[in-house]
C-alpha cells in the first residue's frame, strides 16, 4: 500500500531530525522507501514561543497493517525523543501517518486520512511535491 508520512520538528536541530526521521523509515519492516520531499519551513500553530518548524513529506511502500506501520512510526519518535537516562523525553519529532493507500478510517487510535491533512500548508505542499 502506498502510504504518506507526515514529518515536523522544532527541535534540537530540526533539519537533522526530519532527515534522520526519512533515514529511519527506509529501515521499516515490510516497506519499501518510494520518495522524500523536500523541507519546508512553517511557523508554530498555538504558542507562539517556540522555534519554526521543518516540515516534510515521505512516500513508502508498505506491507505492514494500518496500526502496526502506526506503532513503528511511533517507535521513531520514541527513539528520537529520547533523553538520558530510562525516561522518554518529549517527541523532539512527530510523524503522522497521512494516507494509507485509499483505506478511510476513524477508530480512537488511527484516523486517516489524517484529520489535519487538507487543513495545513506545511503538509499540502510537499504531499503535492510529491
Ligand atoms: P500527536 O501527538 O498529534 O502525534 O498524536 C498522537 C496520537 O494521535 C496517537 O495517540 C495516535 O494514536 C493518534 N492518531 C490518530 N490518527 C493518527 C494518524 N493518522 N497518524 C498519527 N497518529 C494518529
Amino acid at each position: 500500500m502506498r502510504c504518506y508520512i507526515g514529518i515536523g520538528s522544532n527541535l534540537d536541530n530540526p533539519e537533522r531530525q526530519v532527515a534522520l526521521a526519512i533515514e529511519a523509515l527506509h529501515h521499516l519492516p515490510r516497506s519499501a522507501f518510494v520518495a522524500a520531499s523536500s523541507r519546508h519551513a512553517s511557523t508554530p500553530q498555538g504558542p507562539q514561543d517556540q522555534p519554526d518548524f521543518c516540515n516534510a513529506v515521505a512516500a513508502i511502500d508498505c506491507r505492514l497493517p494500518p496500526f502496526d506501520l502506526l506503532r513503528e512510526l511511533q517507535a521513531i519518535e520514541r527513539a528520537r525523543g529520547r533523553i538520558t537516562g530510562p525516561r522518554w523525553g518529549a517527541r523532539i519529532v512527530d510523524l503522522d501517518l497521512l494516507l494509507y493507500g485509499d483505506l478511510r478510517m476513524d477508530s480512537a487510535l488511527l484516523t486517516v486520512p489524517h484529520p489535519a491533512l487538507s487543513k495545513r500548508d506545511f503538509v499540502l505542499y510537499p504531499l503535492a511535491e510529491i
